[in-house]
């Protein structure tokens, strides 16, 4: 960014309950990244996920990237408080005034308390879609993955491959596997989406939030896309 921007509130000028809020949820693999860049592209509005913002940090390599890089590499969540902040933080830039899509937050209970405490404080309701995908589908779609360092769009060998073998289609970067793509890193963090994040489901039932879920295991993307459409529209 620029220019400073400043310090008003957005949440006081956005007038409650028109910001759409979706909350892509679901084990890792499930799609939700790639759920996401297409409901940015036909809704409009931004894509907030926690885990490329961290590896943005990474990258950088300033302090919280230093933080968290050895919890990432081990496929381990990070702390609550960073995530919320990052969060919190984000839904303050005026591109978020019309909507926005969650990926890969909330995590926990206390992430899911804490976003449902600021969400009902801007009026906002949120839609949680829950992409239900089976494990043995999910190990095979991450080893296959793909990412382009510098776009960070996602390809994979079955269902998305580039159009030339380890290339990225947009920007022709060469494609790395994601530190934490690899099998056993995986498994653990299917373990941690099992211990920490699948119980959000009941969270967000015993709450009354809005929620659907999408059996995404045997469709292409496109196909989970129209299925996720379709639920965004009729709400
Ligand atoms: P993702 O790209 O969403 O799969 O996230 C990659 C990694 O970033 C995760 O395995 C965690 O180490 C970290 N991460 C991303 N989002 C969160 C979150 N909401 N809470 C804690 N850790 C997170």
């Amino acid at each position: 960014m620029g220019l400073a921007q400043p310090h008003t509130d957005p949440f006081t000028v956005a007038l409650p309950g028109q910001r759409q809020a979706l909350i892509l949820f679901g084990s890792p693999g499930s799609g939700k990244g790639t759920q996401s860049k297409y409901l940015v592209e036909r809704l409009g509005i931004p894509q907030i996920s926690t885990g490329d913002m961290l590896r943005e940090h990474i990258q950088i390599g300033d302090p919280i990237g230093v933080k968290v890089r050895e919890l990432m590499r081990a496929g381990s969540l990070v702390s609550d408080e960073l995530v919320n902040t990052l969060v919190e933080e984000r839904l303050r830039d005026h591109d978020t005034d019309k909507g926005f899509i969650l990926d890969g937050y909330p995590r926990t209970l206390h992430q899911a308390e804490s976003m449902t405490a600021l969400l009902d404080r801007l009026g906002i309701a949120p839609l949680v879609i829950h992409l239900v995908v089976d494990y043995t589908v999910i190990i095979a779609r991450i080893s296959g993955r793909r990412q382009c360092p510098v776009c960070g769009t996602l390809f994979n060998a079955t269902s998305k491959p580039p159009k030339v073998d380890g290339v990225c289609d947009l920007d022709g970067s060469a494609l790395v596997i994601r530190e934490d793509d690899r099998e056993s890193v995986v498994r653990e963090r299917l373990d941690s989406y099992e211990k920490n994040t699948r119980p959000l489901l009941d969270f967000f039932r015993r709450a009354g939030r809005r929620m659907v879920e999408i059996d995404a295991s045997e469709l292409k993307p496109d196909e989970v896309f129209q299925k996720v459409l379709e639920q965004v529209q009729a709400q």
